[in-house]
């Protein structure tokens, strides 16, 4: 919760915010502070064959893979977020996207947007940010994934696809 405003630096008083009840409010710019939290992609890159990017960031986890993911940008769209961290992370270019839910992780404060991209061209040519990457069968992933866990996003996306697919 903001004690003072980010915008003016003003204390904050408390305001009735009809449903939402007692919210944070900033009397100088006459606005609401709720609290904020980030808006993320998690990304399930797939090719015709129905094997999926797995990826290992050194920062997360040395053992684990996981899907791709990344914050939304201001001013920009979760579908166009989505697209951009394909062709950044994996220099692949998306040809057709679908929704796969929100997930929201108590742990950072983030909402997790899931996003499945099939892609054509399944030639991986990685960022820095990643340590590597792979294709692997949707059967495959989960073993080499996180444990699963209410928090586990990554996994929830996979098994999303895997039932679509089926
Ligand atoms: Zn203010």
């Amino acid at each position: 919760m903001f004690q003072y405003c980010p915008t003016c630096g003003t204390k904050l008083v408390t305001k009735l915010a009809g449903d939402d009840g007692e919210i944070p409010y900033c009397p100088h710019c006459e606005r609401f502070w709720f609290p904020m939290f980030a808006d993320c992609v998690i990304v399930l890159v797939a090719n015709a064959q129905h094997e999926i990017v797995l990826a290992k960031m050194p920062y997360l986890s040395k053992q684990y893979e996981s899907l791709i993911s990344g914050y939304i940008k201001p001013g920009e769209n979760a579908e166009s977020a989505a697209i951009r961290e394909v062709q950044e992370e994996l220099g692949l270019t998306g040809e057709s996207i679908e929704y796969a839910g929100t997930y929201w992780l108590p742990k950072h404060q983030m909402m997790m947007h899931g996003f499945m991209v099939l892609v054509a061209d399944d030639q991986l040519n990685l960022s820095d940010e990643l340590e590597s990457a792979e294709w692997v069968s949707v059967e495959a992933a989960p073993a080499k994934m996180w444990p699963a866990s209410p928090e586990n996003a990554a996994l929830k996306v996979c098994q999303l696809y895997a039932q679509q697919i089926k």
